[in-house]
């Protein structure tokens, strides 16, 4: 069936929007930055259990050697993104601010650094679960930046069923273009992967949800769209927090995805354009997940760049790379300025869910005096899941945990529109994110005791 571009613009309801300042690299091309003199993988870089470490220390390992298997379902494989020693298997620390266990890789300076086992896979010959079983075992993650394993979502469960695959190309927040570029220099890439997508859930039909500040990239995937396929490319407003599983669903089918549900309830599974285009990839060459495109970006950083960067790279080696930071750079954060991590530690490893490297400097990050809530209900407009961030405000203040729960805290998606657009500079996310994570505590300790 031939594809066709929307003419009109869709989206979702409430939401925000952000400045985008995308300026500063949406227009560079994909750069391979060079390996480093050591990587640090660390064996949790995803949703779910740790990766089973299974090199030892002093082993020999190639480019994209498997040096780490699932330890369950909800976890994946780990490979070498460069070829040589294992100097060590030790606590380092980790973007989330914790000490986890990594494998750390000496470069070895002599062989080429090519990958080791070049080879495209038979897919079409392949079951449903064997494809799952190649995509978890090949270390794949949401590389949009909640790293969920990608090959938990293709699992359809019994009695589901799912229609329907919508590619996530939005990239809504601030700042970032490495999805942008993705769809731009590697459709051959996202093609092959959304028809080995589309065999494993046995869909009818593809969407490719894209934010209108990015045409050229809506026009061409739009153009490109293989006659045999079944897609189209769903032009969408450009509003945040838009890459959201359930606020996409919501702008591309109008399919509302109720509280505590999944999109498959719905009959969706959503897959970020950069994933896709990964597993694309892996078929067409056998290369597991070992490198990812990341944004290097913002005011504090001396050349903005969009580079290819080999997994457990240190994020000193990719800002030095970049010229360096500002001499007024303040701080530095894993991901966008809506929902990215500050970072402490400039010695961490670029991870799979790394998707930008966002560099601010003192004007960005002025901290700014918090007034009382003036009942604008401001905060309320823009809440995309129809909270109320008002009321859960002032009883997070008031450390009223288990009343929040009454008000749906637990389906805050934690996007930090209520934060931007309040007057009273109420940190409201930042407590959301503490409620939520002492009440998840709690309901731990509660179901433990019985
Ligand atoms: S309450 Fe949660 S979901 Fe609603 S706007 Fe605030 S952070 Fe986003
Ligand atoms: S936006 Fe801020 S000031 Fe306005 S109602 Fe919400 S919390 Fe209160």
């Amino acid at each position: 069936m031939l594809s066709f571009l929307s003419n009109t613009l869709k989206t979702f309801r409430h939401g925000i929007h952000p400045g985008d300042y995308k300026d500063l690299t949406r227009n560079l091309s994909i750069e391979r930055l060079p390996f480093s003199e050591e990587l640090t993988i660390p064996l949790s870089q995803h949703l779910g259990a740790p990766s089973k470490c299974i090199v030892k220390v002093g082993d020999e390992v190639k480019r994209g050697q498997i040096i780490a298997k699932p330890s369950g379902f909800v976890s994946i494989g780990q490979h070498a993104p460069m070829s040589g020693t294992v100097k060590s298997i030790e606590m380092r620390h980790h973007p989330n601010g914790k000490m986890v266990e990594s494998v750390i890789i000496k470069k070895d300076l002599f062989s080429p650094q090519t990958f080791y086992n070049e080879h495209a896979m038979d897919w079409e010959n392949l079951s449903a679960d064997e494809l799952i079983s190649l995509i978890q075992h090949g270390g794949f993650v949401g590389l949009g930046g909640a790293a969920f394993p990608t090959h938990v979502k293709l699992k359809t469960p019994e009695g589901k069923n799912a229609r329907f695959l919508i590619v996530n190309g939005v990239e809504c927040e601030p700042y970032l273009t490495s999805d942008h570029r993705v769809m731009l220099e590697q459709s051959e890439d996202i093609f092959l992967g959304i028809r080995i997508l589309l065999k494993i859930l046995g869909a009818e039909k593809f969407y490719i949800g894209i934010e209108n500040n990015k045409q050229d990239a809506i026009d061409f995937l739009g153009e490109n769209i293989p006659e045999d396929m079944n897609g189209e490319v769903v032009a969408l407003q450009t509003k945040y927090p838009q890459g959201a599983e359930k606020m996409l669903i919501e702008a591309v089918l109008k399919r509302e995805v109720p509280s505590g549900k999944l999109p498959i309830d719905v009959e969706v599974v959503v897959q970020n354009s950069g994933t896709i285009a990964g597993i694309g990839m892996m078929f067409r060459f056998g290369q597991p997940l070992i490198e990812r495109v990341v944004t290097i970006t913002g005011p504090g950083i001396e050349n903005p760049a969009n580079l290819l960067v080999p997994i457990g790279t240190p994020l000193t080696d990719v800002l030095e790379h970049c010229g360096g930071l500002k001499e007024n750079t303040r701080q530095v954060l894993f991901g966008g300025p809506m929902m990215g991590a500050p970072q402490s530690d400039l010695d961490v490893p670029i991870l799979k869910g790394t998707s930008g490297i966002l560099c601010l400097t003192d004007e960005e990050v002025t901290i700014k005096e918090e007034f009382p809530c003036i009942r604008c209900l401001r905060c309320v407009d823009a809440c995309p899941v129809y909270l109320n961030p008002s009321r859960l405000g002032a009883l997070a203040k008031t450390r009223e945990y288990e009343g929040m729960l009454d008000f749906h805290i637990m389906d805050c998606v934690e996007c930090g529109s209520c934060s931007y657009v309040c007057p009273s500079n109420i940190p409201l996310v930042q407590r959301f994110r503490v409620s939520k994570a002492l009440l998840r505590e709690q309901q731990a300790k509660q179901k433990k005791a019985g």
